[in-house]
Formats: C-alpha cells, sequence, structure tokens
C-alpha cells in the first residue's frame, strides 16, 4: 500500500500507520460476512495531482518566512478536513483547494504579525487545529477575492499554561490536542473529561470554533459547558472575554466565539472547567429486544435525574459489529462515576429503572466485558473506518437531536432512508 500520502487522507499523521494490504485483504471476507455488503478489493492510493504554485510565500517578510511551508503534503493535508468526501479525494489526490502555504506561528505575537500581514496583503487566512472537521470547515474554499489563501496551524500554540487548582479550572493554548491537555492535567489530578470521538486529534481551539460535544458526558456536553473565556486574535487585534464563573448580565461575549469557525478570529487560548479524576466507576451493558427498549430505558434514567457518564443505546447491528453483544439484541452501555463517593445507590437504581423498562443485565459492575468492547471500537472507529473506505464503504456518521416524543417514528424513517438493518 502506498503510504506516501497517508498523512493526507489519513488519521495519524504518520506514514507508517497506513494501513497494509495484508491487513485489508483479510478485512474483505469478515466486512461481508458481518455486514452483509461487497467489498472492493483494497483501493491503492494515487499520488497527488500537481498544485498550483504558491502565490504568498516569496511576498512574506524575512521575519514571518521561516514560518511558512508549502511542500506539496502539508499543502494538500491543510486543503482536506476528515469528511468522507475529504478522506476518498485525498485517497485519489484529488485536492480541490490547497492552501498557497501553511504557516506555524510559535507565539500569540506572530499570529497577530502574520494576521496583520495577510489582511494587508488581502490573503485569506484559514484556521487549522487538529484538522479533523466534517464540514469543510478546514479547507480554504475562498473564491477569487483574495490575492493567496493560507492555512494557520495552531499546532506549536499548544499546552496548559496555568492551573487554577481553587476555581478548578486551566488555561490552556488552543492548539493543545485532547491527549496532551489530559496528560498535562493528570498530574495535579484533574481532567477536562472533554472527549469527542476525534479526541486524539482534535484541538482545544477547534473544539470551542466549532461548539463540539463530548461523549462519556451526560451533563456537561458541549464545549460550552467547560468555557469560562476564550482569548483569540481578531482583524482589529487581541480579544479576550472576562473570566467568570458565570454571568447573566447581557448577551454572552463568548458565544461569539463558540462555533464561529474561525470566521471571527484565531482563538489563541482558553480557560476551561477542569474536574478532579473520578474515583469510583461502575459500569453495565444491558440487553432488550429492540432499539426502543434501549432508548426508553436510556429516558426513564434520566428523567429520573441519573445522570451516567455514559449512556448509550445501541441497535443489534451496531452491537455486533463492534462487538459489544452478538445475540442479536439491542444494548444500552452505561456508565457512572464519582470523585465524591461510591456510585453504588446509583447504579442500584439503575439497574431496577432499567429491568423495569424490559432490559435484561448483561453485566454490570467493574469497567470489563462488553462495555469495554464497545468504548474500545469506538476510540479504534476513525482507524477502522479509513480501512472500510479502502474497501468501498461510504462510512459516515451524522448528528442529530430530537425530542423523546418524536424519536421512535424519527428513527424508524432514517432506518429506512439509508437502508439500514432494523434495530
Ligand atoms: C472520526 C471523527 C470523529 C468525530 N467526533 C466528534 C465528536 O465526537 N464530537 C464533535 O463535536 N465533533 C466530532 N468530530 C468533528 C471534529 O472533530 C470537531 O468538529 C472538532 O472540534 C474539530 O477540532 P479540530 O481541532 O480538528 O479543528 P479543525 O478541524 O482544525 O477546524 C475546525 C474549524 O474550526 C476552525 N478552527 C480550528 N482551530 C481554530 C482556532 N484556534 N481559532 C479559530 N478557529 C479555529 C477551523 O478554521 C475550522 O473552521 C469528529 C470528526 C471525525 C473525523
Amino acid at each position: 500500500m502506498t503510504a506516501d500520502t497517508y498523512p493526507v487522507w489519513g488519521w495519524a499523521p504518520d506514514p507508517g500507520d497506513a494501513p497494509k494490504r495484508p491487513d485489508l485483504e483479510a478485512l474483505v471476507p469478515l466486512v461481508t460476512e458481518h455486514l452483509g455488503l461487497p467489498a472492493q478489493p483494497p483501493e491503492t492510493p494515487r499520488p497527488l495531482a500537481g498544485l498550483p504554485a504558491d502565490r504568498v510565500s516569496d511576498r512574506l517578510p524575512a521575519a514571518l518566512r521561516p514560518l511558512a511551508d508549502a511542500t506539496a503534503v502539508r499543502r494538500a493535508r491543510h486543503g482536506l478536513g476528515r469528511s468522507y468526501a475529504d478522506i476518498v479525494r485525498g485517497l485519489r489526490g484529488e485536492i480541490d483547494h490547497a492552501p498557497d502555504c501553511v504557516l506555524t506561528p510559535r507565539t500569540e505575537a506572530e499570529v497577530v504579525a502574520l494576521l496583520d500581514w495577510c489582511s494587508d496583503a488581502r490573503v485569506a487566512v484559514v484556521p487549522f487545529g487538529g484538522g479533523t472537521s466534517v464540514v469543510g470547515g478546514v479547507e480554504p474554499a475562498v473564491g477569487d477575492g483574495f490575492t493567496g489563501v493560507v492555512s494557520l496551524d495552531l499546532a506549536e500554540l499548544a499546552g496548559v499554561i496555568e492551573v487554577d487548582a481553587t476555581s478548578r479550572a486551566t488555561r490552556v493554548r488552543a492548539g493543545t490536542p485532547g491527549p496532551r491537555l489530559e496528560d498535562e492535567l493528570r498530574p495535579h489530578g484533574l481532567t477536562a473529561r472533554f472527549f469527542p470521538q476525534s479526541f486524539e486529534r482534535s484541538t482545544v481551539g477547534g473544539w470551542v470554533a466549532t461548539r463540539a460535544a463530548g461523549h462519556f458526558a451526560t451533563r456537561l456536553t458541549h464545549i460550552d459547558d467547560l468555557v469560562e473565556s476564550v482569548r483569540a486574535v481578531t482583524p482589529t487585534g487581541v480579544w479576550e472575554s472576562r473570566r467568570l464563573p458565570g454571568s447573566g448580565a447581557g448577551p454572552s461575549p463568548d458565544r461569539m466565539l463558540l462555533g464561529s469557525e474561525g470566521s471571527l478570529g484565531v482563538v489563541t487560548e482558553a480557560w476551561l472547567r477542569v474536574q478532579p479524576r473520578p474515583e469510583h466507576r461502575w459500569s453495565a451493558t444491558l440487553a432488550g429486544p429492540t432499539f426502543t427498549a434501549a432508548t426508553t430505558a436510556a429516558r426513564a434514567l434520566l428523567h429520573d435525574g441519573l445522570l451516567p457518564a455514559t449512556c448509550r443505546a445501541i441497535d443489534a447491528a451496531e452491537s455486533a459489529t463492534t462487538g459489544t453483544l452478538a445475540t442479536g439484541e439491542a444494548v444500552l452501555v452505561l456508565g457512572l462515576e464519582s470523585y465524591g463517593g461510591p456510585v453504588d445507590a446509583e447504579a442500584a437504581r439503575a439497574l431496577d429503572i432499567c429491568r423495569d423498562a424490559g432490559l435484561r443485565v448483561v453485566e454490570a459492575g467493574d469497567r470489563g466485558g462488553s462495555g469495554e468492547a464497545w468504548r474500545s471500537s469506538f476510540v479504534r472507529a476513525p482507524y477502522v473506518r479509513e480501512q472500510l473506505i479502502l474497501l468501498g464503504l461510504l462510512v459516515e456518521t451524522f448528528e442529530t437531536a430530537i425530542t423523546w416524543d418524536r424519536l421512535d417514528s424519527f428513527v424508524d424513517e432514517v432506518t429506512v432512508s439509508t437502508g439500514s438493518p432494523a434495530g
């Protein structure tokens, strides 16, 4: 398998992690058997098509020029996010919009200098965190009104700057990816408990700019719930919202930046709420005859006021393919956590509620077993996804939110329109 372009379309940055042809070939019968779908022989990634000439690097002032990289692989990587269509285009070497160059500032002052120069030179700037956008957010498709377009990579502006243990908050640089944030909080006994599925690659600045949502988080779900203040370099200078634990005074200025997708400025830092690492954990796997049985139990749990860290209904087909449960039943994976004390009472209540809703307990107690199988398949999903795409399958997640009263009919409609196996 050609690994040369793997950093352009793959989940890991290292070409050595590219899927290997023998592994892919071994996957073909499993795909057919488990998913009932035909798999093609593994697609061979194609070399990059020629990119247009770089219009920016040579015009940069001498002091900023060392921050620019116009090598083809870097430009191509920064021309794509990680949607299904992005991965396929990357695999085929078809980069519709590549930035002229990638700029990697090392300090906030360099961000200011770069934005000033780009503004004067009419060069468009697209901020780039982990590049895991699935909505075209990092693709530099900016039209003809500019003399060039650059990708501003925040990778060098990374790390925890300070920890306020009294207020349980941390000031962190925007380019910090999930694992580094957790690694630097761990010695303080703290955690952000913010785990989007893209945790391994996505960054604090990207989370803020996209209003990302984490998993293992029924209570603090969106990054909004964690943000105390945001600092950004805007076209008119450095802007920082006042750090407050909460405010009822008029519109929230943080909201301007949350979800702005880089359109208002470059986020350089944020203060995030953190919490002690959980000491008490409990998990359970429950099974029911239908997906509706699992979602009914989930609703009953939440309406009872229980806030499980994990509460995920999985239909029978996903249960089987993720190795969670192969009985043809739908599953509810539950997890409770606490840093304050044991969760035994909540666990007992949760099991009662689920039994009343018609589920049977497959296992309950310390972590392990089938719930863990689901969790590990969730974390590995981006790697499996690219393997399946190489075998010709369309693999994508899509998200929605819907009130409980419309859930069942909505699930039915989506199941029919996507041709999915009934849960
Ligand atoms: C396999 C997979 C799983 C995913 N799982 C989840 C999930 O569980 N929850 C979820 O919410 N999303 C998920 N996503 C989507 C994506 O990971 C999130 O949107 C994430 O927040 C993007 O972060 P990033 O650092 O990769 O940002 P990028 O992809 O680099 O950028 C995203 C957008 O934010 C802007 N931006 C980035 N950094 C900054 C900055 N410092 N200042 C200003 N603008 C900036 C970019 O210009 C772009 O518009 C997933 C994506 C994939 C591929």
